[in-house]
């Protein structure tokens, strides 16, 4: 059998941690197993959907790499299809036209819970009624038996037919239910594993009863658990980010978000790092937690800094040119991003700290650190920074070791220790007390870069 996963989101929003954990999970899901990945946009609510939300998460798919084999299917596009099952239901007897009104079924409803029992449609109209009017159409659920779904993730789970009453698949202006849509499209994508949230779970045996009434292969369900905040509540904005994209926004790598979330509630010993071949080979669905799982910022932030430090430069630079462009910097207009990425990878834990730490490599700094220019240049140090600027300017090979020399000997000369040189030069060349090693920095920087604003810092000490 080959195998054939989706990721359904509804695009009423961005695309969520979630939502891409489920995603992750049904990609690797088919990867693993040679099989197809498909996406499909449930965007039958047209009041909620909006192709800003779409957009979004194509946006999000694309940027963690979780590139799809099908699709994007779009379930506006398929009225006519799910019009047709709904005809077939209605004509072999498993569906039938209900015209019970809005307030007869609130009267039921409340009566039923008045007599503390579960509210459900009572089936008035199945064996078909006299009424006219506006009318629904719903599926005849069996009344016997129960519905078997061996869970690859929660195990099996048994519901007696009975607790199941006959719902909605055709709404009044005839447009079709979520119910009924995912049933026909699982049905005709051929989708073989339904991978998806356990906020699902209480759908789960309707669907395999429509499945049955159109005579389709049933698909194996798995159904993932939810995602809290460190509260124990339901993973939401006030936890902070929850959109993909705002991870990268905030400095993430793809690999980094991809690797947290194949880790949250799932694991292969106490290995914590994965590289993607890695998940595919190793995730198995049977051994995803049962219970949810808590995000935590500060494990994810761990992992980003293992992937910046530990990925090939170029990659990390790539995605670091991102930032950059996003601060107005053209990256061409300086050193090589993957050097800076090299020097800086130790230091920064994520891709916006390292692009902003970078800024100066790239264009004139305006103010310099208050603190940093109290604490060095002090009077006197204007003479400490013209002595390296002769030096420098006598330099013909401009690169860190000669540099790194310059700046020892100049100290020796001058009988201060290094410290009282390099960080004058660095507040100088940096506007700023932290940068990488003071070499680093400088043969990074260029000659000219230097000289300009070592000669920008001289006169700045001396009118003060
Ligand atoms: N569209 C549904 C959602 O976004 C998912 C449906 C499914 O996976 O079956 O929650």
């Amino acid at each position: 059998m080959s195998i054939r996963t989706r990721f359904a989101p509804s695009p009423t929003g961005y695309l969520h941690v979630g939502g891409a954990r489920t995603a992750l999970f049904s990609w690797l899901y088919a990867r693993k197993h040679g099989g197809k990945f498909i996406l499909r946009i449930e965007d039958t609510d047209l009041e909620r959907s909006s192709q800003e939300s779409v957009n979004a998460i194509l946006e999000g798919m694309t940027w963690l790499g979780l590139e799809y084999d099908e699709g994007p299917f779009y379930q506006t596009h398929r009225f006519d299809r799910y019009k047709e099952v709904i005809q077939q239901l209605l004509d072999q007897g498993d569906a039938y036209y209900c015209y019970c009104s809005r307030e007869e079924l609130d009267a039921l409803r409340e009566q039923q819970m008045a007599d503390k029992e579960k509210p459900r449609y009572n089936g008035k109209c199945r064996h078909g009624s006299a009424q006219t009017g506006e009318r629904v159409v719903r599926f005849k659920n069996p009344e016997q038996g129960e519905v078997v779904i061996d869970d690859l993730v929660k195990g099996r789970i048994v519901v007696a037919n009975k607790e199941l009453d006959d719902l909605i698949i055709a709404r009044s202006d005839g447009t079709p239910t979520y119910n009924l849509t995912v049933v026909v499209d699982d049905m005709d994508m051929g989708v073989t594993h339904v991978i998806r949230g356990d906020d699902h779970v209480n759908n789960t045996p309707r669907q395999i009863n429509i499945l049955k009434a159109l005579g389709a292969q049933l698909p194996v369900y798995a159904h993932v658990p939810m995602i809290l905040g460190s509260d124990g509540a339901r993973l939401s904005k006030r936890h902070g980010a929850v959109s993909v994209m705002q991870y990268r926004n905030d400095g993430y790598l793809p690999e980094a978000l991809l690797n947290y979330l194949v880790r949250l509630g799932w694991s292969h010993g106490d290995q914590e790092l994965f590289s993607i071949d890695e998940m595919i080979q190793l995730f198995e669905l049977e051994k995803v937690n049962v219970s949810a799982s808590t995000f935590n910022t500060e494990k994810l932030l761990w992992l980003n800094h293992q992937y910046i430090m530990s990925s090939d430069p170029a990659h990390v630079a790539h995605h670091l040119s991102w930032h950059l462009g996003e601060r107005g910097i053209d990256p061409t207009t300086g050193p090589s991003l993957t050097d800076v990425v090299k020097a800086q990878r130790e230091r920064c834990k994520n891709l916006v700290d390292m692009a902003e730490d970078s800024l100066y490599f790239y264009r004139e700094f305006e103010t310099y650190d208050e603190k940093a220019v109290k604490k060095n240049f002090k009077a006197g140090v204007d003479d400490i920074l013209q002595h390296v600027w002769d030096r420098f300017d006598a330099m013909i090979e401009w690169e860190a070791e000669a540099l790194h020399q310059v700046v020892l000997d100049s100290a020796e000369h001058l009988q201060l220790n290094l410290g009282k040189v390099a960080q004058p030069l660095r507040v100088a060349v940096c506007g700023c007390g932290v940068s990488p090693a003071i070499d680093v920095t400088l043969a990074l920087l260029g000659k000219q870069k230097t000289l300009d604003r070592i000669a920008r810092a001289i006169a700045l000490i001396k009118n003060s």
